[in-house]
């Protein structure tokens, strides 16, 4: 079995914090294991909590348009959340919670080792951007060593929001550039050391 499908299974029964109480399905995330491109949303919903799987409900269907208009494929991205199992109501997620779920995401992040990781909405943007506002950082990718961060709007948000809906549009309209830059980046310095956070001036 594979270490990301050995993952899942522990996913699946985890009780390691409230939220497994309520949900009818966790929601470990879905997408090849040698994603280049990885997504980190919030946490599932209704529709994600009933099918296990990650933005399949309203944001998801716009997420995928989204893809779409980039010439990305959803099957060729991974997908998943900072929180497996749904918050009752679709509540915000605690800090103690994502906490406790945590040690799943890095291990994902360690398997898949995407180059382009993109935040949709303000918890996945604290994990890489602590304190920062996402109105003020949306769409300013940062570089460390050979991987870019960029931090987007969550589609749910620009969905009920319309200024933030150009925004998140815009922003992604700036992936294809960024995939160009990563290839760039290798070329010069396939093993780029680098630790220190740089902000990239692309656009
Ligand atoms: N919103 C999220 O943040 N994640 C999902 O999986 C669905 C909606
Ligand atoms: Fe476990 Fe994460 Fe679900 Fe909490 S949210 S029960 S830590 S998988």
């Amino acid at each position: 079995m594979s270490e990301l499908t050995e993952l899942y299974k522990e996913v699946r029964v985890c009780q390691k914090c409230i939220l497994s109480q309520g949900r009818a399905n966790a929601v470990p995330g879905e997408g090849p294991e040698d994603a280049d491109i990885l997504f980190i949303g919030e946490g599932p919903g209704f529709h994600e909590d009933r099918q296990g799987r990650p933005f399949v409900g309203a944001a998801g269907n716009y997420l995928n348009e989204l893809l779409e208009k980039i010439d990305l494929k959803r099957e060729e991205v991974y997908i998943t959340n900072v929180i497996k199992c749904r918050p009752p109501g679709n509540r915000d997620p605690q800090p103690e919670e994502i906490e406790a779920c945590r040690p799943y995401l890095d291990r994902q992040i360690t398997l898949i080792h995407p180059r382009l990781i993109i935040t949709l909405g303000r918890y996945s943007m604290q994990r890489y951007f602590p304190g920062a506002s996402i109105s003020r950082i949306h769409g300013q990718p940062k570089r460390v060593g050979n991987v870019i961060y960029y931090p987007m709007f969550h589609p749910a948000a620009a969905l009920h929001q319309p200024r933030w809906r150009s925004l998140l549009e815009e922003d992604m309209g700036k992936i294809p550039h960024l995939l160009a830059k990563l290839d760039e980046l290798e070329e010069q310095e396939p093993e780029h050391p680098s630790t220190q956070a740089q902000q990239l001036s692309l656009f």
